[in-house]
C-alpha cells in the first residue's frame, strides 16, 4: 500500500497501514508486530478468500485445534468459554486476500494522518496525560510526543479499536485461508490474555487481523511486551491508557530506540538527482559527517551537525512522484527504524515521526510533495463526502473515511467531470465539486 517503497511491503502481503482511521482503499490493518514474527506458511487447505468455511469444517477445525491450544497453555475451560457458540466470519478471509485497488500516494497518506485535527488532539492528550507520559519517558527513554503519535495514528487516541471480535476473526483465519499457522498463534495468545484476566473477554475486539487496544498490538506482541503501568496488576491495553502508552514505549525501546536521538530531519540537497539518489535509502546508512560533506543541510537551513553528532548513521529517504520526481528528502536515524518496526511501511514511520514533531510545534515539510494534486485532510474528506451526497450519491456516513461507497461516487464524479477515473480523491476533485 505505501507508495513510498514497494520493498517495504509487509511479509503478510496485506496492506498494513491503519486504514481503520483512513478508510483508504486498502482495507486492512495488520500491524506492525504481525510482520516481524510472521513466517510464511501456506496451508494445504488454502483456499480463495471467498471460499466459505462449512459448519462441518469449522467444527472439525476447532476439535483439531483445542488440544493444540491446550498444549500452548490454553485451559480447556477457557477454550470452551470463549469459543462457545462462535461462528466463523468469512469476511475476514476476504480481507486477507484483499488487494488495494491502487497504491495510496504518500501525500494522501500524510494529509489524512497528520492533519491539523490530529495535531491539536495530540497536543491535548500530551497535556491530559502529562504525568503518565513523563514517567513513561523516564522509564523507557521514548519521548511523550512519539508515544502519543503512535496512539493517534493507531486508534485516533482510543476512538477506534476496530470492530472485529478477535476470537471469531482469529478463529476463522486459523481454520481457513493462507496464513493459518500464523493466526493460530495469535488466537492462542488472545485466549491466554483473557485467561490471565488481563482483558475482559468482551473487550477483545480489534482489527480483522487481530490487532487491538489503544495502540493496536497483535496478541503475541501483547504477551511479549505489554506492561502494567497503572499498577492494578493487569496489563490492559484496552481499558488503561497508562498501560497502553507505556507498552508502546516499551515496544519502541525493545526495537532499539535511543534516548536523545532525533528520528531524522527533512533535508535539502541541491545536487540531488536520479543518479546520486540511486541506491540510497533508509537502510543505507552513512555518517552525518559524510552527508554534510556531500552538501546536505536541514530544510530549515541549519547544519546537520546541529541535529546529529558527526558519527550518527543516517539513511536518506527520497519519496518519489509518479514519474520519479524528487520531493522532500529525509535523513533518518535508527530511531526511525524503531518506529518502522511497529508497522513496516516508511510512510507509516514518517507519519508518526512528523506528527510527533508537529505536536511539539515543528513546521510542516518545507519541500512540496512531487504532485500537482495534493491529498485531503480528514476535514476535507468529510467536505468531499458532503458534496458527493449533495449530488445524490449514497456514500454512507460522512465520517472522513473513503470506503467503497465513497470511492464509487468519486469515480462517477470523475467520469462526469472528464477527470482521470481513479477513485482517488485529491484537492483537484474537491475544488471541481466545490465550483459547481
Ligand atoms: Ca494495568
Amino acid at each position: 500500500m505505501p507508495a513510498l517503497l514497494p520493498s517495504t511491503r509487509p511479509r503478510l502481503t496485506v496492506p498494513t497501514l491503519p486504514s481503520l482511521l483512513l478508510g483508504l482503499a486498502c482495507a486492512a490493518a495488520v500491524p506492525a508486530q504481525a510482520q516481524t514474527s510472521a513466517s510464511a506458511t501456506t496451508s494445504a487447505s488454502a483456499s480463495s478468500a471467498s471460499a466459505a468455511l462449512s459448519d462441518r469444517a469449522w467444527t472439525d477445525c476447532l476439535q483439531r485445534l483445542q488440544p493444540v491450544a491446550q498444549h500452548n497453555g490454553v485451559r480447556p475451560d477457557t477454550w470452551s468459554r470463549l469459543l462457545a457458540g462462535v461462528q466463523p466470519d468469512p469476511s475476514v478471509l476476504d480481507k486477507l486476500d484483499n488487494q488495494p485497488e491502487f497504491k495510496t500516494p504518500i501525500w494522501d497518506y500524510m494529509a489524512a494522518l497528520v492533519d491539523d485535527e490530529r495535531v491539536a488532539d495530540g497536543r491535548q492528550r500530551l497535556t491530559e496525560h502529562a504525568d503518565t507520559l513523563q514517567r513513561v519517558e523516564q522509564t523507557y527513554g521514548v519521548p511523550a510526543a512519539t508515544v502519543v503519535a503512535v496512539w493517534g495514528v493507531e486508534s485516533n487516541f482510543g476512538q477506534g479499536f476496530g470492530r472485529y471480535p478477535l476470537v471469531q476473526a482469529l478463529g476463522t483465519l486459523s481454520c481457513a485461508g493462507r496464513r493459518q499457522a500464523f493466526f493460530q498463534k495469535e488466537l492462542f495468545a488472545t485466549l491466554r490474555i483473557a485467561q490471565a484476566g488481563d482483558v475482559a473477554p468482551e473487550a477483545l475486539v480489534g482489527s480483522w487481523a487481530g490487532a487491538f487496544g489503544h495502540t493496536q498490538f497483535m496478541p503475541t506482541t501483547y504477551e511479549r511486551l505489554a506492561v502494567d503501568f497503572d499498577g492494578d496488576g493487569h496489563r490492559d491495553l484496552t481499558a488503561s491508557v497508562p498501560d497502553a502508552l507505556a507498552s508502546t514505549a516499551h515496544f519502541l525501546k525493545q526495537a532499539g530506540w535511543t534516548p536523545g536521538l532525533a528520528w531524522g530531519v527533512e533535508v535539502v540537497w541541491p545536487q540531488a538527482n536520479a543518479a546520486n539518489l540511486q541506491g540510497e535509502g533508509r537502510k543505507t546508512k552513512r555518517s552525518a559527517a559524510t552527508w554534510a560533506e556531500r552538501g546536505l543541510r536541514t530544510a530549515d537551513g541549519r547544519a546537520l551537525s546541529a541535529v546529529f553528532p558527526p558519527d550518527t548513521p543516517l539513511g536518506l529517504m527520497a519519496p518519489k512522484g509518479p514519474q520519479g520526481e524528487v520531493g522532500p528528502l529525509f535523513l533518518v536515524s535508527r530511531n526511525f527504524d524503531a518506529i518502522y518496526s511497529y508497522n513496516a511501511a516508511e510512510s507509516y514511520g514518517l507519519a508518526i515521526a512528523h506528527l510527533a514533531d508537529r505536536m511539539r510545534g515543528g513546521a510542516a515539510f518545507q519541500t512540496p510533495w512531487p504532485t500537482d494534486d495534493l491529498g485531503l485532510s480528514r476535514a476535507q474528506r468529510r467536505e468531499l463526502q458532503a458534496l458527493l451526497q449533495l449530488k445524490g450519491h449514497d456514500i454512507g456516513t460522512i465520517d472522513g473515511m473513503l470506503g467503497d461507497k465513497s470511492r464509487a461516487a468519486i469515480r462517477a464524479e470523475q467520469t462526469r467531470l472528464g477527470h482521470a477515473v481513479t477513485g482517488r480523491a485529491g484537492q483537484r476533485l474537491l475544488q471541481a465539486l466545490n465550483a459547481r
